[in-house]
């Protein structure tokens, strides 16, 4: 039997014992953070030149949030509280909206972030013997490394294959009899698309798990994959800013994921009023650094949307959970005055049966309105059956979607490999209205 715990002592801690912690914590992180350009000048101006001046956790509602763009403006060292000389390692976002944001980390910063992606793995039971295939990218992103990092903190056997080269992943997956994948959502469903061809089925796999994260996904897609698979699928969210993966993980129960509350402060406010949401409600999650010396983080707005689940967790840890991340503030699509999140989409197509591995919203102007296509590939034995049958399948597609977000979309249906595939994070809209 594998632990159940990779620190008990951390991972139950008592709610008061952890508040006590983290008040500790943020005080050395104030220090830390007085000592980059950007918060001495912002702490003083909300009246804080010492840790001495934060006596409550509440304290920290005084400091202004930090955004995107403020870590964009202190490009290159402008957040970096410690001499260069002791930063072993430096990551950036993906980039996704803009110039990269930039984070250092020291060896101990290091040693603290792989100790909590070690935490996660423990979570989801698995251990030592567990052969983990790590399929994110490896390099200034975040999520290669720092899975990679915490599988060998765990003990399990790495293969540091990186995302891409579908034949390849397949066929090691097969020879090292991998028992755990980690994985974008998107791509392990391309790769199922892939087995047959490369000559395999599901059953000459020994896959167990799949970690499944850095892009929003629905829980409808996480079913589909354990189906397809027959595997136990987690839910990981992390980003750069916040050191990248380890930041929130599903433990066995799968009802929401754990964040780490001695590394992490959480806060979720209304992104438009910026108060505090009420009570399992969901809003933008904000997160405040506790252990990361190098470059810590106040009030830092991740413009992703979730809620924390109050009351504990049967698997016994203390540290509180959110929820799936529903989409990011800046994904909000606008079409004809109604606002759709792309995870809305996803979540009604991926209930259909007859729906394949790959779907894309694509957007364009007709006339002055805002047309809305939902390009879907379907399973090949369907595409070649009876036309009306096809029909019918559009026809229910439209009235679902249509039920669930009130536009009426257009439905095209696809072969099989026929829209285009990422091997890393999914770009699932194209919008082509603004060039019009
Ligand atoms: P970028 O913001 O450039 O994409 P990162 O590589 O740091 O930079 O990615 C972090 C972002 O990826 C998160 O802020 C979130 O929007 C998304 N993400 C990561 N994991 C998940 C997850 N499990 N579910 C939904 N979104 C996720
Ligand atoms: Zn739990």
């Amino acid at each position: 039997m594998e632990k159940a715990y990779w620190n008990k002592a951390e991972e139950t801690l008592e709610r008061s014992a952890l508040r006590k912690l983290q008040l500790k914590r943020l005080r050395q992180t104030i220090d830390w953070a007085l000592r980059t350009p950007f918060y001495k000048a912002r702490l003083r101006k909300s009246g804080i030149s010492s840790s001495r001046d934060i006596k409550h956790l509440d304290d920290l509602k005084a400091i202004p949030f930090t955004t995107k763009d403020d870590l964009r403006e202190c490009y290159p060292y402008g957040l970096l509280s410690v001499g260069l000389k002791d930063v072993v390692r430096v990551h950036t976002s993906s980039g996704t909206t803009g110039t990269p944001t930039v984070i250092y980390h020291t060896k101990e910063d290091i040693f603290r972030w792989t100790d909590l992606v070690a935490r996660c793995i423990v979570a989801t039971g698995a251990g030592k013997k567990d052969i983990f295939q790590n399929m994110m990218s490896y390099g200034m992103f975040t999520g290669g490394l720092g899975l990679h990092y915490g599988a060998e903190r765990v003990g399990m056997t790495v293969i540091p294959i990186g995302s891409g080269n579908t034949r390849r992943q397949i066929q090691l997956m097969h020879d090292f009899k991998t028992t755990i994948a980690h994985i974008t959502p998107s791509y392990m469903l391309h790769l199922y698309s892939k087995l047959a061809e490369a000559g395999f089925a599901v059953s000459d796999l020994s896959l167990k798990k799949a970690y499944l994260g850095a892009e929003p996904y629905s829980e409808n897609t996480r079913k589909k994959i354990e189906e397809l698979f027959g595997v136990d699928a987690y839910n990981s969210y992390g980003l750069s800013e916040m050191n990248g993966p380890g930041v929130s993980f599903e433990c066995v129960y799968k009802r929401g994921m754990h964040v780490w509350e001695d590394a992490y402060i959480i806060e979720v406010i209304d992104p438009r009023t910026l108060e505090e949401t009420p009570a399992e409600q969901e809003g933008e999650i904000v997160f405040t650094t506790l252990t990361r010396s190098a470059t810590p983080l106040l009030r830092y707005r991740t413009r992703d949307l979730a809620f924390i689940y109050e009351g504990g967790c049967k698997c016994g840890r203390t540290h509180r959970k959110i929820s799936r991340i529903t989409g990011r503030t800046d994904d909000m699509l606008i079409i004809n005055g109604v606002n759709v999140y792309p995870s809305q989409v996803e979540e009604v197509i991926m209930r259909i049966p007859q729906v394949g591995t790959n779907y894309q919203i694509y957007l364009e102007k007709e006339g002055s309105l805002d047309k809305l296509v939902v390009k879907v590939e379907i399973y090949s034995k369907m595409f070649k059956g009876d036309l009306r049958e096809l029909d019918a399948l559009q026809e229910r597609m439209r009235e679902d979607l249509c039920a669930s977000i009130i536009i009426n979309p257009e439905i095209e249906l696809h072969e099989p490999g026929s829209l285009p595939v990422f091997e890393g994070k999914a770009k699932r809209v194209v919008d082509t209205r603004q060039k019009l």
